[in-house]
């Protein structure tokens, strides 16, 4: 039998606003627990939630950044259930009218496939504090759990897609593809490790040709792309062994464990009535005006498909070279800045994905606490094309740069770096090389074709070693054609 995959997200975005969703408290990331957590956060009685108007703009932004309709006037409701991390016993969320509606999101796979996934809704809402377990636990494992409150009140929308995507790569595609609309808009910080974008995905799977779908799970608050990936792979697997073993798939909530990389059961999927929703009394319904929305609009940037577009045009770069450079507002920022200096967006792109991005990895790094500045990476690439540097070496530059010895020129003045180009010079490192090596000189004599050329290789070889890799290659090959004859 064959099967088709269906995977429908839902996706907490952290609205990047100094202070919660209904009070002045901070959001940094960070402070000492339930340092950051006031009375309104925890809704004690005699205080009123005041609704932050930055949180507001920022999700009418990300509606208007995915083409959808903006709810004019969205009301908050309660949601009602008591878990440790949510004291006040409801969370402060929006139901019936949310503030963003229908939109849509194009992805493109690495094939070059283009398909549009649909948004069903976004709606604002508070997140919950959070539960710290380990920490309490004494050896035995037994104790008591933490609770942080910091959390609490902090603005989040979460976006919620129909059950478009058909295979993990879509789901991942999607999810890439979010979090660089959020973090372009400047909505989102998009820091994954601190829970600033978690996905929840919804899978069921569905004989192929079969229009109904299958019963699905879901499973929650996944923080990286990766463990995204790697959990819809094993639930695919899951349920269609449970379904050719004459089972079925059970309505549930899941927890993947990206340490095991393992996912079990939580509970039984509740359904609405469970949370006797009901709008919240103490906040107005939220209204946007059509002049509200002009404004906001009028602040959008540059998204990464149109950017993504612009790079094909202006620098000629490759459909995919571009779309990774624009995915990241920063980098694409960096990269531009870097292809000015440089004169060269090909050279420039080709750094920026390579050298810079592995640097940045390794470290865990942010391209804006690159050691390396942008106008650096430029100096640096217009050295190897002015021959200054060969490319090797511009390697050993870099490393140097990014280790704090100064900007390119000061590393190649300060280390001697510069190619030696003066035929003279090389000319006299040529004449040494075939004086010390009579041997290797006379068996490349005697040999011919591929055999020859590959010793070729050797007497290069060597006239590097001379100059410490500093020969312009060009005029060596050149040098050696010549005298080898
Ligand atoms: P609920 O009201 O129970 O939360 P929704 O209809 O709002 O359910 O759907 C929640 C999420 O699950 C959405 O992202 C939706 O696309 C996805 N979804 C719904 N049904 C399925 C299914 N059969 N398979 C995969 N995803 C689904
Ligand atoms: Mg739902």
């Amino acid at each position: 039998m064959e099967w088709e995959t269906v995977i429908g997200l839902e996706v907490h975005v952290q609205l990047s606003t100094a202070t919660k969703i209904f009070s002045g408290s901070s959001t940094a990331f960070g402070a000492a627990p339930n340092s950051q957590a006031s009375l309104v956060d925890l809704a004690m009685p005699g205080t009123l939630p005041v609704l932050n108007r930055a949180a507001v703009e920022k999700a009418v932004l990300f509606g208007l950044a995915i083409n959808a309709e903006i709810g004019k006037r969205s009301v908050f409701e309660r949601k009602n259930y008591f878990y440790p991390d949510l004291p006040k016993g409801y969370q402060t969320t929006q139901l019936e009218a949310p503030i963003v509606g229908r939109g849509d999101v194009e992805i493109q796979l690495e094939d070059g496939t283009r398909k549009t996934v649909r948004i069903h809704h976004a709606h604002l809402e508070e997140d919950a504090g959070k539960s710290l377990h380990e920490a309490f636990h004494d050896e035995q494992g037994r104790g008591m759990t933490g609770i942080d409150l910091n959390r609490a009140g902090t603005p989040l929308i979460e976006v919620v897609t129909e059950p478009d995507m058909r295979s993990p790569e879509e789901a991942v595609a999607f999810a890439r593809k979010l979090h660089a609309i959020a973090t372009t808009l400047g909505i989102c910080d998009g820091d994954m490790s601190q829970g600033s974008m978690r996905f929840d995905v919804n899978v069921s799977v569905r004989p192929k040709g079969e229009e109904k779908l299958g019963t699905r799970t879901e499973t929650k608050n996944l923080n990286s792309f990766r463990f995204m990936d790697a959990a819809i792979r094993q639930e695919i697997r899951r349920q269609i062994e449970l379904i050719e073993d004459g089972g079925s798939v059970v309505q549930e909530t899941r927890l993947f464990d990206g340490d095991t990389q393992t996912a079990r059961s939580m509970r039984t999927k509740e359904d609405a009535n469970d949370y006797r929703y009901f709008p919240c009394p103490d906040l107005l319904p939220v209204e946007v005006t059509d002049a509200d929305i002009d404004r906001l609009r009028a602040q959008l940037p540059e998204l990464p498909d149109a950017r993504a577009e612009r790079f094909m045009q202006q620098y000629a770069l490759s459909g995919y070279d571009a779309g990774l450079l624009a995915a990241d507002r920063h980098i694409a920022d960096y990269f531009e800045a870097a292809a000015a200096a440089a004169g060269d967006a090909k050279l420039t792109a080709n750094w920026v994905m390579g050298d810079v991005s592995a640097r940045l990895n390794a470290e865990n790094l942010d391209i804006r606490q690159a050691p390396l500045s942008a106008t650096g990476l430029g100096q640096l690439i217009q050295r190897i094309k002015d021959g200054t540097i060969s490319s090797k070496i511009a390697k050993q530059v870099f490393d140097a740069c990014w280790q704090g010895e100064g900007s390119p020129d000061e590393v190649i003045d300060a280390r001697g770096l510069k190619q030696v180009s003066d035929s003279g010079e090389l000319e006299k490192v040529v004449d040494q090389i075939i004086a010390d090596n009579a041997d290797q000189v006379a068996a490349y004599q005697a040999a011919e074709g591929a055999k020859q050329k590959k010793m070729f290789g050797f007497f290069v070889g060597q006239a590097m070693k001379l100059t410490q890799g500093k020969a312009n290659p060009q005029q060596i090959n050149a040098l050696l054609q010549e005298k080898l004859q």
